[in-house]
């Protein structure tokens, strides 16, 4: 099965679009959360998403969004971007976002936003923080996001964690250590390239591959513009920060 697996799409329409269309034919999508907040097209993310084969769970935005968690604790542009995504879901895309759990299995992969142990909140940054999640999931693989930042994380049969940050293209074959990974965020990239970041997964070969993916920056922050929302957010996607 090949699937292509998608972070932090935050409602970037462009983004999402690119990638989608980059990554070719996939039997599915495995979405890690934050769909919305921070950009300009909540509900037209979450209806091409839908339109898709796909999984998903929730990430702190979108529980923002939902109103099921206190925003004090963002940053003021973010609460901004969060006020206005609640005002913009239809009733449509609350219910869908409403449904989204806070993890999930499927066979050997574990899905949670931030971190196993944490799965909406917490971020894994290092190896540290990494080393603290494999205690919390039961399968060979965890996928995450809400870093928007690619990143993997082997665990050897000596309890060794090893972190590296793939570039576009680069591939990692499953086997026998334990992996934490992240694609990297489709919407709002965070590691200074402002390119799209997602990953495709082939279940069978067990490879899996980083991939970058150019999209028209401009569009979105145009849209942005249109919204009102905040400048530093528009800024920020042309530097990939
Ligand atoms: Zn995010």
């Amino acid at each position: 099965m090949r699937v292509g697996i998608v972070s932090d799409i935050h409602a970037n329409l462009a983004a999402f679009q690119a990638v989608l269309a980059d990554m070719g034919a996939v039997d599915t999508l495995w979405c890690l959360g934050d769909l919305v907040g921070y950009g300009p097209d909540p509900n037209e993310c979450i209806a091409l998403l839908r339109r898709h084969e796909h999984i998903c769970i929730v990430g702190n935005h979108d529980q923002a969004a939902i109103g099921n968690l206190d925003i004090s604790e963002f940053n003021a542009a973010a609460a901004i971007s969060a006020r206005w995504t609640s005002q913009a879901l239809t009733p449509e895309s609350l219910a869908y976002l409403q449904s989204l759990p806070e993890r999930l299995v499927w066979g050997d992969f574990t899905l949670a936003h931030g971190s196993p142990r944490e799965p909406v909140w917490e971020y894994i940054l290092d190896e540290s923080g990494a080393a603290a999640g494999f205690a919390y999931f039961d399968t060979g693989a965890c996928l995450v996001g809400h870093t928007h930042c690619p990143a993997l994380y082997r665990l050897s049969s000596v309890n060794r964690v090893t972190g590296t940050t793939p570039g576009a293209g680069d591939c990692f074959i499953l086997g026998d250590d334990r992996i934490i990974a992240n694609p990297g965020g489709v919407g709002q990239p965070r590691d200074g390239d402002p390119r799209a970041a997602y990953a495709l997964l082939d279940t069978q070969s067990r490879v899996l591959e980083w991939r970058r993916v150019a999209y028209p920056i401009q569009t979105t922050q145009d849209r942005m513009r249109e919204a009102a929302l905040p400048q530093s957010l528009i800024d920020r996607l042309a530097y990939g920060w």
